[in-house]
């Protein structure tokens, strides 16, 4: 037998989420953001389910040729852009959008151009989105070198199309007083005024919280798709009707029974009160469960209860008190969905250790086995 811990891929809740994503933006093209391996779900299984999308953004080249492999013929986003003048190779051979977020990219795309001339080949033609930085400043032109960015590029025979595109910092919430969107909205409506050409905008926050007070032509959703809610807790899955994607599951695989003043795990950090029973979980650190974490919720044969002490590489233990049917082999729901259906939200236990669903499920390592549920 392996090791019973698994992860579990549910198709329905992609599909779904994904349907939610598009009813919250009607009016625009949705691109799935597969980066990260599909936020740690496997691009090659998510495919299946991601397919009714319009397009798939990600990073790397690599997992954009496996979507090709898979059969995709629609549009790839490389939301970093290119990383050397090489990559547009890959571009043109494997019809790749790509973001342009600095001066030394537009140099190696007019490079490749001239490269293409000398060898009197056909000039190929990108279609790209141009990244402002509209105060996050992580990626982009700042306003004021926006409209020289693009008509240096708008004037490139290898440049199709150029949409606009920017990225929020603050979309989940309140920021400086007013909405998290508008201060970067405001800047981007002002440079890009009077350019023609399609935008880019939204992430799954700004989908989910902003899609009818924002125009954007093609959203990227990411998180919103996997069944983690961008802005918990203001809000959870059941408020935007997300399901969750990803279940990790284990099973009891070993019980003890304490008496008061004993103590639990590395560095005795739990002290029992009275006489108790806990369970010993199939799942640790190494398998990408945040050691950090305290006192997280998990599923008990459906039934909540919470983690107990420190978690160990490939341990830890849970309060078996209030489960009374609890034995070896019960299965334990360490986020997602019971087998009989409870859900236990991954941003529920990601809060626990101060972070977010999205550091959890690109974290699950690869010793944990996937399973697809369709
Ligand atoms: C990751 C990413 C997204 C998706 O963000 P979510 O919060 O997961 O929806 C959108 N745009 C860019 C540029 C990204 O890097």
């Amino acid at each position: 037998m392996p090791r019973p811990i698994t992860a579990v891929i549910h198709h329905d809740a992609l599909q779904h989420n994904l349907s939610i994503a598009r009813e919250m933006a009607p009016d625009s093209q949705v691109f799935a953001v597969v980066k990260a391996n599909a936020y740690g779900h496997g691009i090659e299984r998510v495919y299946s389910s991601f397919k009714t999308a319009d397009g798939f953004a990600l990073l790397d080249i690599e997992e954009a040729k496996r979507i090709r492999a898979l059969g995709w013929t629609g549009t790839i986003l490389l939301l970093e852009g290119i990383f050397s003048a090489q990559d547009l190779f890959d571009c043109d051979q494997y019809n790749l959008s790509f973001t342009v977020h600095s001066q030394h990219q537009i140099d190696w795309i007019q490079q490749y151009a001239v490269i293409q001339n000398q060898q009197d080949q056909k000039i190929v033609q990108f279609d790209i989105f141009l990244k402002m930085n509209s105060g996050m400043n992580r990626l982009g032109f700042n306003p004021e070198h926006y409209q020289s960015a693009w008509h240096q590029l708008n004037s490139l025979n290898s440049i199709h199309s150029i949409t606009h595109m920017m990225h929020f910092s603050d979309a989940d919430g309140e920021r400086f007083g007013r909405s998290g969107i508008e201060y970067q909205r405001q800047i981007f409506e002002e440079a890009i005024r009077d350019l023609p050409g399609k935008r880019s905008l939204s992430n799954s926050a700004a989908t989910l919280r902003y899609s009818k007070q924002l125009h954007s032509d093609y959203v990227r959703s990411g998180i919103m798709l996997y069944g983690s809610s961008p802005d918990y807790p203001e809000h959870n899955i059941q408020d935007w009707k997300l399901e969750p994607t990803m279940s990790l599951r284990s099973e009891i695989i070993a019980i003890q029974n304490l008496e008061a003043n004993e103590t639990v795990g590395y560095g005795s950090r739990f002290i029992a009160k009275q006489t108790m029973k806990i369970g010993i979980v199939a799942c640790g650190y190494a398998d990408g469960y945040q050691r950090i974490s305290t006192d997280a919720p998990v599923l008990v044969n459906s039934i909540r209860s919470q983690t107990i002490g420190r978690v160990s590489m490939d341990m830890l233990a849970v309060d078996l008190t209030h489960v009374e049917n609890a034995e070896i082999g019960s299965e334990v729901v360490l986020w997602g969905k019971s087998s009989s259906g409870a859900v236990l939200p991954i941003d529920e236990v990601a809060i626990s250790s101060g972070t977010v669903g999205y550091e959890l499920m690109c974290g699950v390592t690869n010793r944990v086995n996937f399973v697809n549920e369709h």
